[in-house]
């Protein structure tokens, strides 16, 4: 299996998933981002290597990006197919060092480590972002199946729609990585791109591994097809402190228990930023996470107990 998260530009299309050859992205080639398929059972190709005569070729797609254990997009069900047609997203790469930073600035916090953690597992990325008129440095999430994907101006300023930006044609309710939670038991279900920015970096810290799944809105439910990826997971949702945050994580809750999972929630009222003001999220909340203070809370303990805590 391919590993997706060290492809470029990928994008979900008709069942099978598209990307840039790394093998042709090497020598230079490729520019367009689009030369390289995967087959639902996993086979992959590249259109300008096809056949015999490209066997070398696979092979070197296979050296660069390859992965025994590489986590696969489920395809999208049959019936789902004729009614969605997904308009590529711009081409993706990393960000760097000095633009995670820029957002580390933005948010507050005293590192971007979570920032890393969360481009290490394919869900964070940079991309060039149209709107108003123009192409805007982003922030994205997204994850393998590119259903959902959200953006924020690595500027810090709004877009022509708001803060957070939902690409065309993406499924605003779709829970960005949910197809990566994998093996892992626990998931860290967080609301909005900044809470699910800091879901690595408040795990770190705490030394617990968690999956962190970002549901980009309060008014969203989860779809139904989504919903196996937490069968039998240990979920805790960053239960934002406003009335919506309350009434998403409840039914968010509702839902995920339907299917097995065991779910809790925590809840940041009581706690204060460094300012005074209220902690009324997870991003707030990792703005308390320095070396020269202990951290007022525990957000992921007591992942293994029997009894969940309550609030959701
Ligand atoms: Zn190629």
């Amino acid at each position: 299996m391919l590993d997706l998260s060290k492809l470029e530009n990928v994008r979900q299309r008709s069942g099978k998933v598209e990307a840039r050859c790394p093998a042709c992205a090497q020598m230079g080639a490729d520019t367009s981002g689009n030369h390289l398929y995967i087959g639902v059972d996993g086979r992959f190709g590249c259109i300008v290597n096809q056949g015999p005569d490209g066997e070398a070729h696979r092979k070197e797609v296979w050296r660069l990006t390859g992965s025994a254990d590489a986590a696969q997009p489920k395809p999208i069900p049959a019936k789902r197919k004729a009614a969605r047609v997904m308009a590529p997203l711009p081409a993706l790469r990393p960000l760097t060092a000095k633009e995670m930073a820029g957002i580390q600035h933005l948010r507050g916090w005293h590192t971007f480590a979570g920032l890393e953690l969360l481009t290490q597992r394919g869900l964070l990325h940079f991309a060039r972002v149209w709107d108003d008129g123009a192409e805007h440095p982003a922030w994205l999430v997204t994850d393998s199946t590119g259903r959902n994907a959200q953006a924020r101006k690595l500027d810090g300023t709004a877009w022509k729609c708001g803060k957070a930006k939902t690409l065309p044609g993406r499924e605003a309710s779709w829970p960005i990585g949910a197809p990566e939670i994998g093996n892992r038991r626990n998931v860290a279900l967080c609301e909005g791109q900044p809470d699910f920015a800091a879901a690595l970096l408040v795990a770190w810290w705490e030394g617990v591994e968690v999956a962190p799944v970002c549901m980009t809105g309060a008014g969203n439910s989860i779809p139904a097809d989504a919903l196996p990826y937490f069968t039998g997971k240990r979920v805790r949702i960053a239960v934002h402190s406003d009335e919506a945050g309350l009434g998403a994580g409840k039914r968010w809750a509702r839902q995920l228990r339907s299917v097995g999972a065991v779910v809790d929630g925590f809840d940041f009222s009581g706690l204060s930023r460094a300012d005074g003001k209220p902690v009324e999220d997870l991003a707030d909340y990792a703005t308390l996470l320095d070396s020269e203070t202990p951290a007022p809370a525990a957000i992921f303990a007591g992942l293994h107990d029997s009894t969940p805590r309550a609030v959701v």
